[in-house]
């Protein structure tokens, strides 16, 4: 059994969105609840912290520098100085709001929406291209969350936590469009809920259990290879990061948990990194 451990006590209300930054060696990561998006240092242990105004699902990075992020009114550019909105998301749907996302191979950044009463079949899928159009890629999905691309880019995998499992589809890398749907991995509701994901250089699938206090690594075809315990509930997502990029950061959540469970689990809400021997991959950038 593997063990992360805690580098950042955080204490976030939502933990999410993990992305390493290698521009400037930094991990970037958001707390949904609190509009802000995080650069921490692994170096100086420095996390630093921009207010972007609005409740940030998750980030990626533009190749042109600065980041492309999924926010509650939809697709917005982040610079360490300003947000610009560039394409609203279901702006008259007050009850939604915009959750995980990731630039895929084809450099178009996908992100889903989720009811806030978690109200089924309310969420959709979005692809952002790089001309900045937007395309509903997926309908009736309840929570639209992680979501990563296999080594050869020609399949998709996908979690919309509400159905407890993993599904992959195919992806064509020329023109960013998704086919065939299949469930790969079921994960049962007392083992937690599939919740954000990442693929590290094997091909191999971590998705992290939300009240399930794991990260479980799947082959590329759904078995269980490896378990990555955490000391807190609530795991929300992961992703490769470190000079050599086979440290896996892992973020959590403080929302929702009462006193006895915060007392049982102190480190809720923080950052963890587990090094680990198979690296990740470096993230596709938005437009490149
Ligand atoms: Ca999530």
């Amino acid at each position: 059994m593997q063990r992360a451990e805690v580098c950042l006590d955080a204490r976030a209300l939502r933990g999410e969105g993990p992305l390493w930054d290698a521009r400037d060696q930094r991990l970037i990561w958001v707390d949904i609840d609190t509009s802000t998006v995080h650069r921490y240092d692994p170096l100086t242990g420095c996390d630093q912290r921009q207010d972007v105004g609005q409740p940030v699902g998750a980030v990626g990075l533009r190749a042109g520098g600065g980041l492309v992020a999924a926010v509650r009114d939809g697709f917005a550019f982040i610079d360490p100085d300003r947000v610009m909105l560039v394409a609203p998301v279901e702006i008259e749907q007050m009850g939604n709001r915009m959750n995980d996302g990731k630039v895929d191979p084809a450099g178009c950044f996908w992100a889903g929406t989720m009811a806030l009463d978690l109200k089924p079949g309310a969420g959709v899928l979005y692809r952002l291209n790089r001309d900045l159009s937007v395309h509903a890629m997926l309908r009736g999905l309840s929570i639209s969350n992680g979501l990563d691309w296999s080594l050869d880019g020609r399949t998709m995998y996908f979690v919309d936590s509400a159905t407890g499992g993993l599904d992959a589809f195919d992806y064509d890398p020329e023109n960013g469009a998704i086919g065939r749907r299949r469930r790969i991995v079921e994960i049962q509701e007392r083992e937690g809920l599939p919740d954000g994901m990442v693929l590290d250089a094997e091909g191999f699938i971590w998705v992290a259990l939300w009240g399930g206090g794991c990260v479980r690594r799947y082959t590329p075809c759904g078995s269980l290879a490896a378990v990555l315990e955490l000391p807190v509930s609530q795991v929300t997502s992961c992703a490769f990061g470190g000079p050599q990029l086979t440290d896996l950061y892992v973020t959590s959540a403080r929302a929702g948990l009462s006193a006895e469970q915060l007392a049982r689990e102190p480190a809720a809400g923080g950052l963890f990194v587990h090094q680990g021997q198979v690296p990740g991959r470096a993230p596709n950038t938005f437009g490149g």
